[in-house]
């Protein structure tokens, strides 16, 4: 891969537009594809059943579909992974890895919290499963055992932005794959395959999209995990929808541009909280003198308590949207403890570092200064 980032987010899973004669991606909707040499097809099926993607008739949506396929190659040239594996969101591209490491004999995961609500609350409730030990990053390698199959960690872990040294980590994990949940840094700021991971997850409606209007995950991996992750896509049925595949691809071009612009106003509103008497502390990677060098700036997501009712500010802005997501055009906030961590149980919670009076901001691409004008009102509310 000789191109730059940038280069690759405008270009990357465009290899076949020039010989199909268009310039945009086609979006194939179709659900069948005509299957005239039963013989042939009869191995094909098999090849797709089994997790593989042989050439030819996608022969039904369910088993590879061109658009989807297209954003799998660009995000994986993003990661610098072999593969990648989409899905209908990033729930369902963590339920996938956490299936096929069960399906393999080694249900046992060990995870470090803080992690998206969602993922912790999959992990700790053993729907799918596995089962789960909870361990400080120091505590990762001692926690392995024989039936482990995954390490699960989020760097910068959301709504803390803790950072975790993932170089560090892989190395402890050993043989254990070790998954980063890269929704937060994206492959802008940060590649954790380059450190030594096994497994990126992305929850791909966040950053990736980019504009709050598809929901989808990805898994990039290694191409033997990825059959593995595929054949669990064809038989739960999880598959991503080619309009989504299509938004994602198309949100990728500009994920460079996004991402860092919206850090640089992430970095500026950070300060500018540190110095409001309403702010106890803020949580911005940036503000941290000892940080891993993994990650190229702090990102677009900040954190910050609040000395007065946290629940009023939420309810006093006006050109932020209060809502939970992130990754979006626009600005976002919400309250960790009643929102996205709330099936997190409240000692777990609170262990985790996620307090009461935190509200977490997902920066857009708005003025810095009419944000700052809107959060300062809404501070003194
Ligand atoms: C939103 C999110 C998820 C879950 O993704 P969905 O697309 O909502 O299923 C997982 N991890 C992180 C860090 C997230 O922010």
């Amino acid at each position: 891969m000789t191109h730059s980032l940038s280069t690759r987010a405008v270009h990357a899973g465009r290899d076949d537009l020039l010989d199909l004669g268009v310039h945009a991606p086609p979006l194939d909707l179709s659900t069948t594809y005509p299957a005239v040499d039963c013989g042939l097809e009869a191995d094909r099926i098999a090849a797709f059943a089994a997790g593989g993607q042989p050439p030819g008739s996608p022969l039904y949506s369910r088993l590879h579909n061109p658009t989807v396929a297209r954003f799998e190659t660009a995000i994986a040239a993003l990661e610098t992974a072999d593969a990648a594996v989409a899905f209908g969101s990033g729930m369902a591209a963590l339920s996938a890895c956490l299936l096929a490491v069960a399906h393999a004999g080694r249900p046992h995961v060990v995870a470090v919290r803080p992690l998206y609500g969602g993922s912790d609350h999959l992990l700790n409730s053993g729907l799918l499963g596995t089962s789960v030990d909870w361990v400080e990053p120091e505590g990762v390698a001692a926690a392995i055992r024989p039936d482990t199959g995954l390490v699960v960690i989020e760097t910068p872990a959301n709504p803390t932005l803790v950072e975790i040294d993932i170089a560090k980590l892989a190395e402890d994990c050993g043989n254990v794959p070790l998954l980063v949940d890269n929704t937060v840094a994206t492959p802008v700021l940060q590649r954790p395959i380059e450190h030594g991971a096994a497994v990126v997850v992305h929850s791909a409606t966040k950053f990736l999209g980019g504009h709050g209007d598809v929901l989808g995950g990805v898994v990039c991996c290694a191409e033997e995990f990825a059959a593995r992750v595929r054949q669990i896509r064809v038989v739960t049925g999880a598959v991503l929808h080619p309009l989504g595949g299509y938004l994602l691809h198309r949100g990728l071009t500009t994920l460079p541009l996004r991402v860092r612009a919206q850090q640089a106003t992430a970095e500026e509103l950070a300060r500018r909280l540190g110095e409001h008497d309403r702010v106890a502390r803020v949580y911005y990677p940036g503000l941290d003198r000892d940080r891993p060098k993994q990650m190229d700036g702090g990102g677009a997501l900040l954190s910050f308590d609040v000395t007065g009712d946290a629940a009023r500010v939420v309810s006093a802005v006006r050109l932020v949207t209060p809502a939970v997501s992130l990754g979006s055009v626009d600005t976002l906030i919400q309250h960790p403890a009643s929102l996205t961590h709330r099936v997190v149980d409240e000692i777990d919670r609170e262990a985790g570092g996620v307090t009461s009076a935190m509200l977490r901001l997902s920066i857009g691409l708005e003025d810095v200064d009419d944000l700052w004008a809107d959060l300062e009102r809404a501070l003194a509310a």
